[in-house]
């Protein structure tokens, strides 16, 4: 198994064998690089985010006439205070490094939560800053178009729809910004990847995979089919609680970079306190030997344990709960079905942060909710925990809440 200049190899009980490539040059390069970065100064962010990029040798496939495509972390018209999305200074920075080196054109893009369509994106580029890059030589996206893919060597996601853009890059980079989220627990690299399905229609994906470890596999295949050449993450302010779009900011004064998102991912959700066990879309990149078992195997530049920290405010932990009631066949389905619906972690209604918009409601791909006396009421039964409805209201009035149940036998971390 091949990543970028390194091999992995699995053995049956699930040990991993790290084998750097000696044939490739690897030697002495590290996997991901962290590097501090105290705030949003626009040259100490440049020096950083160059320190970072060099460290893993990212640019090394990037020449001189390229054009680069940033898929950036733009969920929603949110601020850049609010920590939701890509910070503009780190995006400046990138475009003038990118430009430093010769780039042919630098395109900034993604798919937030919404329409597809200029207006929308529009309005997204807007709130979130990303204007500030066309003062540093990019371009915003404006080809609004979709493509159907076929692929069949995914796990799961043997065709889907995505965004045209992402077509034209010569050199990919997927830029993220490190948070808590309602559904994955964490949103980094891999996950920014599904902002490569157009907006309206992620409510289905998620409708056609309910189950988290499949949704999880889904987003790897995303992940393994656009194979970013660059993954760089903004954790200089991260989110946490109630991500990914209404958490709280969490400095955590680091960028983190690496030519794989999965490894990525893995030396970030240490900064969270986090394991592969805690984070479906890290087992989804185990499974397939992406990733060693732990972010201790990992070949970093810069040490993760001056930038972790033990109390960071995650959303509901969802995989450290045991399901198996130890029996199977039906009785053993019905005993697993009504563990999940005592334990699952679940979407609750802060009623008096909820001003009756409904956008929960049309969001919703499971049709799970219906709005009584201007405020949405679930169903429990048709939800499937996907938390669109969490990430979407404008008020932040879910939150994702476990069961006091499920509280009492495993408290949070
Ligand atoms: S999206 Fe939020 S504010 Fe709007 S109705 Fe739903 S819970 Fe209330
Ligand atoms: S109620 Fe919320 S979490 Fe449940 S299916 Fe609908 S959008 Fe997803």
């Amino acid at each position: 198994m091949s990543n970028g200049d390194f091999f992995y190899l699995r053995t049956v009980n699930g040990y991993v064998i790290f084998i750097k490539d000696m044939l490739s040059g690897g030697v002495g390069l590290a996997e991901v690089s962290v590097v501090r970065c105290d705030d949003y100064n626009a040259n100490e962010v440049k020096k950083a985010l160059e320190s970072a990029i060099d460290a893993v040798n990212g640019l090394e496939k990037f020449k001189p006439g390229m054009r680069a495509v940033v898929k950036a972390n733009l969920v929603s018209a949110i601020p850049a205070a609010g920590a939701a999305t890509t910070h503009p200074t780190v995006i400046c920075a990138l475009c003038d490094i990118l430009s430093e080196r010769g780039a042919g054109e630098i395109v900034i893009g993604d798919s937030p939560g919404g329409l597809y369509n200029s207006a929308f994106v529009g309005r997204v580029y807007n709130v979130t800053g990303m204007h500030e890059a066309e003062k540093h030589g990019a371009v915003l996206n404006r080809d609004f178009g979709e493509k159907k893919a076929e692929y069949p060597e995914a796990a799961v996601l043997k065709e889907f729809y995505y965004t045209s853009y992402l077509d034209g890059a010569d050199f990919l980079i997927d830029f993220c910004k490190l948070k808590s989220h309602g559904m994955m627990g964490m949103s980094a690299a891999a996950k920014n990847m599904f902002g490569a399905v157009p907006g309206i229609l992620k409510p289905e994906y998620h409708y056609k995979y309910p189950k988290h470890e499949d949704f999880a596999r889904m987003i790897i295949d995303l992940d393994e089919f656009f194979k970013p050449d660059l993954s760089v993450c903004d954790a200089i302010v991260a989110m946490e609680g109630n991500g990914p779009t209404k958490g709280t900011p969490r400095k955590l004064g680091a960028l983190l970079a690496s030519p794989s998102p999965h490894l990525l991912d893995l030396a970030a959700a240490r900064l969270m306190g986090l394991t592969k066990d805690d984070v479906p879309t890290l087992e989804a990149a185990f499974e397939r030997n992406l990733i060693p078992a732990s972010a201790g195997e990992l070949d970093i530049s810069g040490s993760l344990d001056d930038f972790a920290v033990s109390d960071f405010n995650n959303v509901a932990d969802h995989n450290s709960i045991v399901f198996h009631s130890g029996e199977t066949g039906l009785r053993g389905r019905i005993l697993g079905s009504i563990y999940r619906k005592a334990l699952c972690p679940r979407p609750v209604l802060k009623p008096k942060e909820c001003v009756g918009c409904e956008e929960c409601f049309r969001i919703c791909p499971a049709k799970a909710i219906v709005m009584k006396d201007k405020k949405p009421v679930i169903d429990r039964k048709s939800c499937i925990r996907c938390f669109c409805c969490q990430e979407f209201c404008p008020k932040g009035a879910l939150k994702v809440k476990r069961p006091a149940i499920a509280r009492i036998i495993t408290p949070e971390k």
